[in-house]
């Protein structure tokens, strides 16, 4: 039957940016061929469940008539580079986004028939910059790459998808660390951008029962100047195409070849396809994570305005409204790593009115977001994920409601915050080894628990048990949040705790509990 044709498409949008035009075309093709509900993802980008194969050349053509290059973002190449959704006016932020937007494009595969595969010989190919074009064919910099018609690729794709954020200092609303490459601008007293830190070898997927798989935080490569970003980019994206692992799919992402290793070996490889040396890696100021949710200041006259979605399922009302509001004020807009949206350049004199409609769509309410759903997420899991062990997306409304009632019953604060994130599988889409509480799953209603990890996304959970059966749950958080709340130090986030304590003594906890 048909059934068994459903695709998945995923759009590709660098630094989350959604031009009015094609945020309508996906609201539309949402109703038409899909599910009915709009999906954001940890990407930034757009997913659309349950097209059936009968419709998917008429929905892919729809996309990029739309907005050209916004394809392809499947298979083991260079997934949607993140880089923070903010429409700040400032200029490291419009250099963040210009220097993702020019890294998407250099790791566009040039082969035709990438293309054609989905839009049936219809060449689609966005102007590229000037730089993007020279820094894919010019091999000047350093020892040639091997010659072939895909320069950045070679003849054989990379091992394993890619994956790469772009961000400024201070600013971690992209998990910086969680990504292949983390490139982040640093600039100079007066503000004007002037090189990038380079972390490498982050990433969250594993396989459950293998200790030889695991989540990895990116570690510091150097410093580069800002002119030689793009040939940098492409000396690690090669150096990982020659040399990651390609016999055990397990084991293909660049973090296992970094492990394996070293950073030092690793850095002087990438140096001789770049053909220089890296600089020390500049001091930075502690990561912030930033939500954006609100009504802020761009910078330049106008205005922008946050709003968190569920899980970035947009439907319903809120999917009624945001269509209103976009196509009645003609706004842009962007799309976060946390799986929300931001309304941008609103007129002052908009102000008033936009909030009025977002305000009766209930999408305002300062009660609306419960604080523990600002910084949670869910992977799509069961029934759209052909991974899925268990639910997430389902299932996280439930969570957070049991999470709310026992903070409520050991007396802590309605504006506490925990991040908590569950996935469906040990795959890690929703980036659950960052959480404070992260859910793995790992049995039908069965979880593993992670703890550790912190507000501003910055270290490595640790798996604190498995097969939590989710009956179970109160039973393994009531002594947790009990004793956060009563032995915490001054502000102490339950991530600090919990690393504090170290796993035995939480442990203690638990199983002391009556
Ligand atoms: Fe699917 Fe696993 Fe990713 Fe969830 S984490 S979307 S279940 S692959």
């Amino acid at each position: 039957g048909s059934k068994s044709y459903q695709f998945m498409l995923r759009t590709k949008n660098p630094c989350g940016k959604v031009p009015k035009k094609l945020y309508l075309a996906m609201d539309d093709l949402a109703d038409k061929f899909g599910i009915g509900t709009l999906r954001l993802t940890t990407r930034q980008t757009f997913q659309l469940h349950g097209i059936l194969k009968k419709d998917l050349k008429t929905v892919m053509g729809t996309i990029v008539r739309s907005m050209g290059s916004t394809l392809g973002a499947c298979g083991d190449l260079n997934r949607n580079v993140l880089a923070p959704a903010a429409p700040l006016a400032r200029k490291d932020y419009l250099f963040a986004q210009e220097t993702a937007d020019n890294i998407a494009a250099l790791l566009t595969p040039q082969s035709g028939a990438y293309y054609d595969l989905w839009v049936d010989g219809e060449k689609i190919m966005s102007a590229e910059p000037p730089e993007v074009v020279k820094a894919r064919n010019d091999n000047s910099h350093g020892t040639n790459f091997p010659d072939s018609p895909e320069p950045i690729y070679g003849t054989q794709f990379l091992p394993r998808k890619f994956k790469i954020a772009v961000t400024v200092p201070a600013d971690n609303s992209v998990d910086i660390l969680t990504n292949d490459i983390g490139v982040v601008v640093v600039s100079d007293a007066d503000g004007e951008p002037k090189g990038f830190n380079i972390y490498v070898g982050g990433g969250m997927g594993r396989t459950h029962r293998l200790e030889t798989t695991f989540p990895r935080l990116g570690e510091p490569l150097g410093y580069v100047p800002k002119e030689d970003i793009l040939y940098v980019v492409k000396a690690i994206v090669v150096t990982q195409r020659e040399n990651g692992r390609r016999d055990d799919r397990k084991y293909s992402r660049m973090k296992y070849l970094i492990s394996s290793w070293g950073i030092e070996k690793f850095r002087s490889v990438v140096e001789q396809y770049y053909g220089r040396k890296f600089e020390p890696f500049r001091e930075l100021p502690e990561w912030e994570f930033k939500s954006y949710l609100g009504w802020h200041e761009q910078g330049n006259g106008g205005l922008f305005c946050g709003l968190h979605v569920d899980n970035g399922r947009i439907g319903g009302t809120m999917k009624k409204t945001l269509r209103e509001v976009i196509e009645k004020y003609n706004l842009d807009v962007r799309l976060t790593p946390n799986q929300n949206i931001i309304l941008c350049d609103i007129r002052r004199a908009w102000r008033r009115p936009i909030t009025t409609a977002l305000a009766q769509a209930g999408l305002l309410h300062p009660r609306y977001v419960d604080p523990l759903n600002v910084t949670a997420m869910a992977c799509p899991a069961f029934p759209l994920c052909p991974l899925a062990i268990t639910e997430a997306e389902r299932g996280i409304p439930d969570i957070l409601k049991r999470v709310r009632a026992v903070f409520d019953k050991v007396g802590l604060d309605y504006n506490e915050s925990v991040v908590i994130r569950v996935t469906g599988c040990p795959n890690g889409c929703a980036r659950p080894y960052m959480a404070e509480l992260g859910l793995v799953g790992d049995g039908p209603n069965s979880y593993q628990i992670w703890l550790g990890g912190t507000p501003n996304q910055t270290s490595l959970a640790k798996c604190f048990m498995n097969k939590m059966k989710l009956h179970d749950l109160e039973k393994v958080l009531e002594p947790l949040f009990y004793n956060w709340k009563r032995k915490r130090q001054g502000k102490e986030s339950f991530g600090d705790f919990t690393t504090r304590l170290g796993f035995e003594k939480l442990q203690e906890m638990v199983d002391k509990w009556e």
